[in-house]
């Protein structure tokens, strides 16, 4: 054992001997233990269709209240009515992520059903741009920023106290595939989506010691609105599909089922990972 230890370096073995900090030992206990989210509170950002209406309806499925969200009241309501006629328990509140009074309304929404929150899922992404990036006027690079990249952890901060809470929490935010391989023109979106991967590092950091995981669901091309809109993917797709392993496009819910993982007591011990569910995944 002396031996073992000699050839750690001091500062690594400083850590070993880290405490536990309570409340994540309290989060590893697997309090629910039959691994679903039944009683727990999710808020599902940009879930009034595409891919943060497909988690929605997975964690809803799985037992979770689901607190529904996107900037139109219209596309509120009928994601809603969708969700209670299949039986499920959701309410739902306009929030445009970008803007300070509807996160806070999120946050009052979302205590309305028991207090608290368990799982944060930022989904709402936007790309108002297909163009140079040092094009880019302030506008764009500030509304996409601000969209993509500040209001997952404005929200998280907003929603932070209520998931200590409960002793832990999860929080999953979505990037992109054009993270890792840019996708020409979209240079500000791909700026974005590359350093959501670095928000979920260092958020995961951040927050373990308070037994809240923080993954990062990077998405390849996704059958939706918003991929097949010529602002998001322009003319790309089937070149970029050819060299995907599987030779379709993602549905949704094919998103979703990772999601459910995260939020499940089964992804426990899994906190700051970047997943791809894109056919194939060339990283390493
Ligand atoms: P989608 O089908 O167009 O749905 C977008 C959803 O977000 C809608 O519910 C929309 O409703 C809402 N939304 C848009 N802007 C918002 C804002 N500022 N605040 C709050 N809600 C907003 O899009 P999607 O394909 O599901 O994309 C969802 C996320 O996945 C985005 O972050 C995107 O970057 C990412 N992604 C998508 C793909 C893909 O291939 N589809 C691939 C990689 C990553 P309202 O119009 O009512 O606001």
């Amino acid at each position: 054992m002396a031996v073992m230890f000699r050839s750690i370096p001091l500062a690594f073995r400083g850590y070993l001997c880290m405490p536990v900090p309570v409340p994540a030992r309290r989060f590893s206990k697997r309090a629910d233990k039959n691994h679903s989210p039944t009683g727990k509170v999710a808020v599902v950002t940009g879930s009034t269709k595409g891919i943060g209406f497909a988690i929605a309806r997975r964690l809803a499925q799985d037992g979770a209240h689901v607190v529904i969200s996107s900037r139109k009241q219209e596309n509120v309501d009928e994601a809603v009515t969708i969700l209670k006629e299949e039986g499920l328990s959701v309410t739902g509140t306009v929030c445009h992520v970008g803007k300070a009074e509807d996160r806070q309304h999120l946050v009052t929404t979302a205590l309305k059903h028991s207090g608290g929150i368990d799982f944060l899922v930022c989904v709402a992404g936007v790309n108002p741009l297909v163009g140079s990036t040092l094009g880019a006027s302030e506008q764009i690079w500030d509304k996409i920023l601000d969209v993509n990249v500040k209001s997952p952890a404005l929200l998280l901060s907003k929603f932070l106290p209520y998931m200590e809470n409960r002793g832990g929490g999860s929080v999953v935010l979505v990037s992109s595939a054009v993270a890792y391989t840019p996708v020409p023109k979209l240079g500000v979106y791909n700026t974005s989506k590359t350093a959501l991967l670095g928000l979920c590092k260092s958020l995961a950091v951040e927050l373990a010691p308070k037994g809240i995981r923080v993954n990062c669901l990077v998405p390849g091309i996704i059958k939706t609105d918003f991929s097949l809109r010529e602002k998001t993917m322009p003319n790309k797709l089937p070149d970029m599909n050819k060299v995907f392993g599987l030779q379709r496009l993602g549905e949704p819910e094919e998103c979703a089922g990772l999601v459910s993982f995260l939020c499940s007591s089964d992804a426990s011990y899994i906190t700051g990972e970047n997943i791809m569910v894109a056919g194939f995944s060339s990283k390493l």
